[in-house]
């Protein structure tokens, strides 16, 4: 609790302790003597009562003025049932009035006290509202939620799998230990640095691990808690984060799930107001600091595809590091890294659990480590053994399944020969783009292999021929499956997807198809679709025209169809290699199928 808070409330008991003293104050002003019902009665007697106020319960008077003294002494006395006082007040020439009882006081109190109470609470609350209403810097500077954490001991070796990471981020260590050797060199050095990767995978640890590496500072704030209650907070929070972090150069600014706060403007149901303002902000002070101070800003997002465009704009977060699931040596090193903290009795086969574990994450490898010491404890022992990890595995598979597919052996065999497949017609084709990767390593819920081809270059155009190429390439996975297994899977739907739209678009759009000529019957479509294809509205033609389309789109189709079918049949001792290799390491690069390639090929040469 702040100084503010506590100092409101003893004002609100000081009120009240001044209304109580005052009350007994002016009691004490009037002194009332109390006298017994008997010494009354006397009193009237003798004829010394001035005047006497009847109510149910109490008499009060005054009695008469004595000797000297002008004052008539005041007293009051509990009634008694007594049916001759009228009388007897009358007979000794006593004034007396009947007084309907006055609870006055006791209502002043009963309305008073709730009242300041209630009065009280208001001012103490307007007083905080207040403060967030009119100094927001003020709300920022509480450092509610802005971590900053000095020594940190989380160093490289702590993060385990993920060595193109850890390598890019190696010169970010290096220019928060000596910035003064970058200024000098007039090197550039990346403003921001964004960490993207499907959840678990070590984005957080990674970004401690630069701090600790680097000795630096590290301010960390999470996107999810900028979405605050009042419009401004956030902006306010940013300000301030940036303006802290300045003061500590060199240090890290690390923004946790990013998404939460730089969603696309315009996008998401709710509170957009404040978090539009929050992401401005954090455009303002990107564009407005210079790294050569030392100050490095990093981020972390599972989905940066729903990221505002200006965040990721050059300037801003223009550095990005993949940060990926591990593949088997990967997981190794991170079972590894974890089972440091526990007692691994001599039969615990770290390697063979890593074999098992296609698709984890480092969480749910660090995970299963912990889950195998719990069961440890439980069953009494002192080691972990195989078993407990064995069964740890299990357990953590039966939570994944349902966030994540975890494949059967037979799945994981097609998945390679596909991948496989599409990787073999992208390199045995002229004009694609570079394999760089091959995995079967599940991504996310919609892949469950992948194969990244880079582009070499920017591409603006696009020739026919590299055209159907891409669509070979589309249909490589799907043809390959059905070389070897005779039969197709459900799983190269997306691929026929694409493929379809791009052959549509090759009719359709640039008039690449003899049959209908060169016409486009399709607008707002120029070259974005050398990203993503995207089917358009049945445009403004007529129904012959569209029947020529379907058949036209088939025919290309149809035509690559049978181009990938012969090239596979051709390749398919390096098909099966290829996917052989993939199922064993479950990553493998463009350059390692080549080599199987070649081998096969200097393999023929001989014999012919
Ligand atoms: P992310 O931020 O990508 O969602 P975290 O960094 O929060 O993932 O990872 C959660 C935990 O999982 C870490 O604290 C660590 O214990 C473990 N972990 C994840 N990835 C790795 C890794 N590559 N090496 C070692 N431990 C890891
Ligand atoms: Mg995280
Ligand atoms: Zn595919």
């Amino acid at each position: 609790m702040n100084k503010t808070t506590s100092f409101s409330i003893w004002y609100v008991l000081l009120a009240i302790m001044a209304v109580v003293l005052v009350h007994d104050f002016i009691l004490a002003l009037n002194k009332v003597e109390e006298l017994p019902y008997s010494q009354f009665k006397s009193l009237v007697v003798t004829g010394k009562v001035a005047e006497v106020s009847v109510t149910s319960h109490i008499l009060t008077g005054k009695l008469k003025a004595e000797g000297e003294s002008k004052e008539q002494k005041a007293f009051t006395t509990v009634r008694v049932d007594d049916p001759d006082l009228v009388r007897e007040l009358n007979q000794h020439g006593v004034t007396f009035t009947g007084v309907i009882e006055s609870t006055f006081l006791r209502d002043v109190l009963s309305w008073v006290i709730p009242v300041a109470l209630f009065v009280g609470i208001w001012f103490f609350i307007l007083k905080r509202f207040g403060q967030a209403q009119g100094g927001f810097m003020q709300v920022g500077q509480s450092k509610a939620k802005i971590y900053v954490e000095k020594d940190i001991k989380v160093t490289f070796a702590d993060v385990a799998g993920v060595d193109e990471a850890k390598e890019e981020l190696g010169e970010v260590i290096e220019f928060l230990k000596t910035p003064e050797k970058f200024t000098k060199l007039g090197g550039k050095i990346p403003k921001g640095i964004l960490l993207v990767g499907p959840p678990g995978t070590g984005k957080t640890l990674l970004a401690r691990a630069v701090a600790g590496e680097a000795g630096v500072t590290f301010f960390s704030i999470s996107g999810s808690e900028f979405v605050e209650m009042f419009v401004g907070v956030g902006a306010a929070r940013v300000r301030d984060l940036f303006d802290q972090a300045k003061l500590k150069a060199p240090c890290i600014i690390f923004i946790d799930e990013l998404d939460a706060l730089g969603k696309a403007r315009g996008a998401g149901p709710m509170g957009h107001e404040e978090r539009e303002q929050t992401l401005n902000q954090l455009l303002v002070e990107m564009d407005g600091f210079d790294p050569r101070i030392g100050v490095i800003l990093m981020a972390a997002t599972n989905r940066p595809e729903i990221l505002d465009p200006a965040l990721l704009r050059a300037g801003r977060f223009d550095r990005h590091v993949v940060v990926d699931r591990p593949d088997k040596i990967g997981r190794l090193a991170i079972l590894r890294v974890h089972a440091k903290q526990v007692t691994l009795g001599p039969d615990a086969d770290l390697e063979n659990i890593a074999a098992m574990t296609p698709g984890f994450s480092g969480a749910d490898l660090a995970n299963i480590i912990n889950e195998a010491a719990l069961l440890a404890v439980r069953r009494g022992k002192d080691q972990v053994g195989f078993s407990e990890l064995q069964e740890a595995v299990e357990r953590v598979i039966a939570g994944l399944e349902k966030k994540n597919r975890v494949l059967n052996k037979m799945e994981k065999e097609r998945v390679a020969y596909h991948e496989t497949g599409h990787a073999l017609v992208a390199m045995s084709l002229p004009g694609m783009d570079q394999v760089q990767k091959i995995s079967i390593i599940p991504r996310g819920v919609a892949a469950l292999g992948y194969t990244l081809q880079l582009p070499t270059e920017d591409r603006f155009l696009m020739t026919k021929s590299e055209l159907e190429n891409k669509v070979a390439v589309l249909l490589g996975g799907r043809i390959a499956e059905e070389t070897i297994f005779g039969e197709a899977s459900t799983g190269a739907q997306n691929d026929l997807l694409k493929a379809t739209d791009i052959a549509k678009s090759m009719v359709k759009a640039y008039g690449m198809s003899e049959k209908l000529g060169t016409i486009s019957l399709e607008r707002e479509r120029q070259s974005q679709f050398l990203q993503l294809p995207v089917a358009s509205e049945r445009g403004d033609y007529s129904e012959e025209t569209a029947r020529e389309i379907d058949c036209e789109v088939r025919r290309i189709i149809d035509e690559q169809y049978g181009r990938v079918k012969s090239l596979l049949e051709e390749n398919k001792a390096a098909l099966q290699q290829g996917a052989t290799l993939l199922l064993e390491r479950e990553v493998i690069t463009g350059a390692e199928l080549k080599v199987v390639m070649e081998n096969l090929s200097a393999q023929r040469q001989p014999t012919e």
